[in-house]
């Protein structure tokens, strides 16, 4: 089987995991700090908070931006559950905007005519996450406008995107939002194996997620609060405060020394995807499918290369086409094809908080029709010839 996505790990990747084994540190390291500047010197960020994963960066970016009970965090219904729940963890309560039916990301238009109602009904939201999906940049400078009128918070979810450009800069560079949330696991562009990462230009976000990543104790005499009969001054150097709730949300040393060497690969890694999608957008130019499309002032880090069947929707269509055939018979055929996503609203936990199956069209319109080919750094052009060749012949069959 073709897989729709997989890591590449090269020997200097597996020498750099061996070194951090046979090393005195395992967690609480060097390789950490290190792994964070290559995040800062890729993307031009101030600050950068390396975690376990890309749901605890998410869940402490909100927590920084003081989500809480009584606020709303709004996202799109295309995304993974994460770029959702993150509010749900914080007591906030959680809403989706529709997607734009050509980029398939958050609709910028949508999240204007969204905020207009939310304004008269004074339920206005705190935080918005843009997810880019795919590695498709959304229309930042649109969303960032309406941060400015609307007076909310932007979380760039950006799981799928590191590598990838708006407006001429890297994605993470947080010219139009707070925080910018990288992921690395496996599928992703880069890996750490489980992993995730915080990006942000405001040193106060950063030091409170820091703190919040680890128990939310310190060591640093500064972030200290007074104690009555004590002079922390006199303390020992074993001393410590707990001054939040937080979690252990820390990365290891052996997933930072394979982020910091996978890191020296990502302009390989993405040009790589990017010369697979344009010529899958070649060898697919004369089929009955809608391509990728991107906003011109964008560059995507080709996280995922979906196709969206042109389907005859009418049910008493002889030819009528099924996603779920097209699905089945090209992953019989060999082709590790797989689904990005399942709307978030439609899913029961979202269910049983009153949003239904109708709620939002343009998402659920993109769901019944899309499919993701399989695409990553190392697949062959015999691979993706494959995957074409199949392609033509189940579309042809079910035609
Ligand atoms: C993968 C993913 C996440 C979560 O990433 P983890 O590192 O697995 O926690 C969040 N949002 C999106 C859009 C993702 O694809």
């Amino acid at each position: 089987m073709i897989p729709y996505g997989k890591q590449d790990i090269n020997q200097q990747d597996i020498d750099a995991v061996i070194k951090v084994l046979q090393s005195d540190y395992l967690t609480q390291g060097p390789q950490v700090p290190l792994f964070e500047q290559t995040l800062i010197d890729h993307s031009g960020a101030e600050y950068a908070v390396a975690c376990n994963s890309a749901t605890s960066a998410l869940h402490l970016a909100c927590l920084v931006l003081e989500l809480g009970v009584g606020d709303w965090l709004w996202t799109t219904p295309i995304t993974f559950v994460a770029s959702a729940n993150c509010g749900l963890y914080c007591g906030a309560q959680v809403d989706f905007v529709d997607i734009d039916p050509i980029t398939y990301n958050l609709c910028p238009k949508a999240l204007k005519r969204k905020l207009i109602i939310a304004k008269a009904q004074n339920k206005l939201p705190k935080v918005v996450v843009p997810v880019h999906l795919c590695g498709q940049p959304c229309d930042m400078p649109a969303i960032h406008a309406l941060s400015l009128e609307y007076d909310f918070k932007i979380i760039e979810d950006a799981a799928h995107a590191i590598g990838g450009e708006y407006q001429g800069k890297p994605i993470g560079c947080g010219d139009y939002s707070d925080i910018t949330v990288f992921s690395f696991h496996p599928v992703k562009i880069v890996t750490t194996a489980e992993g995730g990462a915080a990006l942000t230009n405001q040193q106060a976000l950063a030091d409170k997620m820091t703190l919040l990543r680890s128990h939310g104790i310190t060591r640093d005499k500064a972030l200290m609060r007074p104690v009555t009969g004590l002079d922390i001054e006199e303390q020992g150097d074993w001393y410590y405060q707990q001054v939040e709730l937080g979690f252990n949300y820390r990365m290891t040393e052996l997933q930072a020394a394979l982020g910091v060497s996978q890191m020296q690969r990502l302009r390989q890694f993405v040009s790589e995807r990017q010369r697979l999608a344009s010529r899958y957008n070649q060898l697919l130019a004369d089929l009955p499918l809608t391509l990728p499309k991107q906003l011109e002032t964008t560059n995507s880090a080709w996280h995922l290369y979906v196709i969206g069947l042109q389907l005859d929707d009418s049910a008493f269509s002889q030819n009528r086409l099924s996603q779920n055939k097209v699905f089945r018979q090209l992953r019989e055929l060999g082709i590790g094809v797989n689904l990005h996503y399942i709307p978030v609203h439609t899913q029961p936990y979202y269910q049983a908080m009153g949003f239904a199956v109708g709620d939002y069209p343009a998402a659920e319109h993109y769901y019944q029709h899309a499919i993701s080919l399989p695409l990553f750094h190392g697949m062959t052009e015999a691979q993706q010839d494959e995957v074409v060749t199949a392609l033509r012949l189940v579309l042809i069959k079910v035609y």
